[in-house]
């Protein structure tokens, strides 16, 4: 494999590390450098930034508003934005249903929305999951029955990320329920402010609310935001969940966490030095450093075999196992080094009812709940068992 940037794609790695440096807000940074969600106003204040700059949607055609980045430029891009320690933007507009909007949509569908998730104007949020329908998805049973120019819906989703600021949903629903499972799906998009639809909290292990259930109570949806064909969503479906292999292996992201934690060991006094002094500590740093420098090469082997043309299969999901897996192992060794004050956890809210900051050093905030988010890493975007099922399937049959 080729691993030398060409002297263009040096210039250009220059020009996105400057842009970085000069326009990501500190304190946009600052809460991502500490793995704390973003608040909603500041995320998209920093999508509307890069979207002026034009590299909001670096995966989008150009005639759509995409950059016309080589593969090894987006592979750049990618790098540098999250040694920055920059926030992964909000994926369920840009990444997931933009491209299957511009790919299966109407020519009114496009004009309607793709301008509006270029420029963050609507917040997007992702109905796929149900009670009983996470892993096994084509056994989801929230119902759409056509009646005149509408569907009327009924059901649940659970698991929504941030349905609780979401403008629209892209939801997958079942319309005809006496075929195949896979057969009877549709891929509907929802104006989260239509009668009928609830959106309760569930509090997660972080003690943040991220995520919700959303329930529909004759819920009408006009069908002209049907996308594609009746019936032919588990197609879309499946297309909107292929599209995140750029960044599935987390390893720049990872990177800047390693780099972060060897920070907090530097800082942590153990006996009469410090903890990074530590043989044991030093020891484990190093067998996820080994692990991570391997995620690194086997990504860019599989990009290489990208660029020469080669249809990658079970790759995606052999980087999105390890990725997580190491990623989970950073956060645990982070909060593991700052000692007790690792283990004190403090929600949001729990923070905004006293006035005196959080407890310890400046730098504990926040690890324990991005420590306890993280467990999430392996289970959305399908979980690691899921994945060694398609590894099987793919490579070892
Ligand atoms: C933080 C977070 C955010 C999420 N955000 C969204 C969102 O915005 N929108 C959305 O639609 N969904 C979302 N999800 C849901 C996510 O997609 C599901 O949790 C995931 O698909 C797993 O489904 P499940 O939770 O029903 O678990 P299940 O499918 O019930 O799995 C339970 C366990 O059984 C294992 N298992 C299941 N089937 C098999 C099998 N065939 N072989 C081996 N093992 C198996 C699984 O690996 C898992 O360990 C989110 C989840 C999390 C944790």
């Amino acid at each position: 494999m080729d691993l030398q940037f060409s002297s263009d794609d040096l210039a250009f790695q220059d020009e996105v590390r400057s842009f970085l440096k000069e326009n990501l807000p500190a304190s946009v940074l600052d809460r991502s450098d500490r793995g704390l969600h973003p608040l909603k106003d500041d995320i998209v204040a920093w999508q509307k930034t890069l979207h002026k700059k034009g590299w909001i949607a670096p995966n989008w055609p150009v005639k759509h508003g995409g950059t016309g980045w080589s593969l090894t430029q987006k592979y750049i891009y990618n790098r540098e934005y999250f040694l920055t320690g920059a926030p992964q933007t909000i994926a369920f507009g840009l990444n997931m249903v933009g491209p299957v909007i511009y790919t299966f949509g109407t020519q009114k569908q496009k004009d309607k929305y793709l301008t509006d998730i270029l420029q963050s104007n609507v917040w997007w949020c992702q109905g796929y999951s149900e009670p009983g329908a996470g892993s096994d998805l084509a056994s989801l049973r929230t119902r759409a029955v056509r009646d005149g120019d509408d569907y009327v819906v009924n059901g649940q989703k659970i698991w929504t990320s941030w349905a609780q600021y979401a403008d629209m949903m892209f939801c997958l629903v079942r319309t005809d329920p006496d075929v195949k499972q896979q057969e009877g799906i549709s891929f509907l998009l929802i104006d989260m402010t239509s009668p009928g639809i609830e959106v309760r909290p569930i509090i997660g292990l972080d003690g943040e609310h991220s995520l919700n259930e959303v329930f529909f109570d004759d819920v009408r949806v006009p069908a002209e935001n049907l996308i594609g064909e009746e019936n032919k969503g588990w197609t879309y479906a499946k297309f909107l969940l292929g599209n995140e292999r750029n960044t599935i292996a987390r390893v720049s992201r990872s990177q800047y966490q390693l780099k972060r934690l060897k920070e907090v060991a530097r800082a942590e006094r153990r006996g009469a030095g410090h903890l990074i002094e530590d043989t044991d500590f030093r020891r484990r740093i190093a067998r996820i450093e080994t692990d991570l420098m391997a995620l690194e090469a086997m990504e860019l082997r599989y990009l290489s075999q990208d660029i020469a043309g080669k249809k990658l299969m079970a790759e995606p999901s052999v980087l999105k196992i390890r990725g997580a897996e190491i990623a989970q192992a950073i956060k645990t060794l982070t909060v593991e080094a700052l000692g007790p004050y690792g283990m004190v956890y403090e929600s949001e809210d729990q923070l905004t009812m006293r006035n005196d900051g959080p407890l310890g050093p400046e730098y504990a905030h926040g690890a324990m709940a991005d420590h306890l988010y993280q467990r999430a890493a392996t289970i959305y975007g399908g979980t690691n068992e899921i994945q060694r099922n398609i590894i099987a399937k793919l490579i070892l049959r």
